[in-house]
């Protein structure tokens, strides 16, 4: 029986994000999307823009740093589909700018680390424990973990250094679901939108959220048998 290919991606709700133009790629190419969002009077926001542009797409609440959220997405997803196809880990915060130190690591907060590290790295933990499982059910999946150049240990260098140590992590939780889901069809790899102008780029970024996106919706749609464990840019293979 022919049926949509569901998508959840997270931290989807801002109109200039990166989330939403993934959302708006996925449901271009006829896959069921689920935006998530923390806030459910934005989601329902973005999904009316996307309505306007002709695009079915649903909302639910998801905050990935929090358990009891994350299991009421789960249920939803199993009464409503009992499946889930692609899960793009896309919310994430940056904070080293707003805490007032210089961005020395010899300044870090603790506190700032603790709370990206919540949003960046225990986020996709929770979301990807909670949600792969509906994926091994029928045996598909495509996990894509947003990182950032910023996380790359070959290119490391000092500046907002607990964004950096979150994006090093999200890359090594990459590796080890796409290691342990190994003898499936599976796949969990990590990309770099590129610099892109959205509330977290800023608006000197040369990338729009569309071009941002694009490499995410390519690892998102992989055929059976493509590359697992990767990390990405521009369609092609990153240094980690
Ligand atoms: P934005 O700041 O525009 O959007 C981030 C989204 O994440 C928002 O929707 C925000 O929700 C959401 N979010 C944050 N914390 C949580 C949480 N606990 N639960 C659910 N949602 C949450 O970022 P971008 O669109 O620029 O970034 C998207 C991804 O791309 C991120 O992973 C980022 O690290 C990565 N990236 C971005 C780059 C860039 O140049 N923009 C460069 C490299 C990587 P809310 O609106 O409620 O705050």
């Amino acid at each position: 029986m022919d049926y949509k290919k569901v998508a959840v991606v997270t931290g989807a709700n801002k109109l200039q994000g990166i989330g939403l133009a993934v959302v708006r790629g996925l449901a271009q190419q006829g896959l069921q999307v689920v935006l998530t969002s923390r806030d459910p009077a934005k989601g329902d926001a973005a999904v009316a823009l996307l309505k306007s542009e002709g695009l079915d797409v649903l909302t639910q609440p998801l905050d990935v740093s929090d358990l009891a959220s994350v299991n009421q997405l789960k249920s939803f997803l199993e009464s409503k589909f009992d499946r889930l196809d692609v899960l793009v880990n896309n919310a994430a915060l940056w904070l080293d700018n707003l805490d007032g130190t210089t961005g020395s690591i010899f300044e870090t907060q603790v506190s700032t680390l603790e709370a990206t590290l919540a949003a960046n790295l225990m986020g996709p933990l929770l979301v990807s424990q909670k949600l792969i499982p509906l994926m091994k059910r029928h045996n598909y999946g495509r996990v894509v973990n947003v990182s950032s150049g910023a996380g790359q240990l070959s290119d490391m260098a000092s500046g907002y250094p607990s964004y950096r140590m979150s994006k090093t992590a999200l890359n090594a939780l990459t590796r080890i679901f796409a290691h342990e889901l190994k003898d499936t069809n599976i796949l969990v790899n990590a990309v770099c939108p590129g610099w892109v102008r959205t509330a977290m780029g800023g608006p000197n970024a040369p990338r729009s959220p569309e071009e941002g996106a694009d490499t995410i919706v390519w690892l998102a749609t992989l055929a059976d048998g493509a590359p697992t464990g990767g990390f990405f840019r521009n369609r092609q293979p990153l240094a980690w």
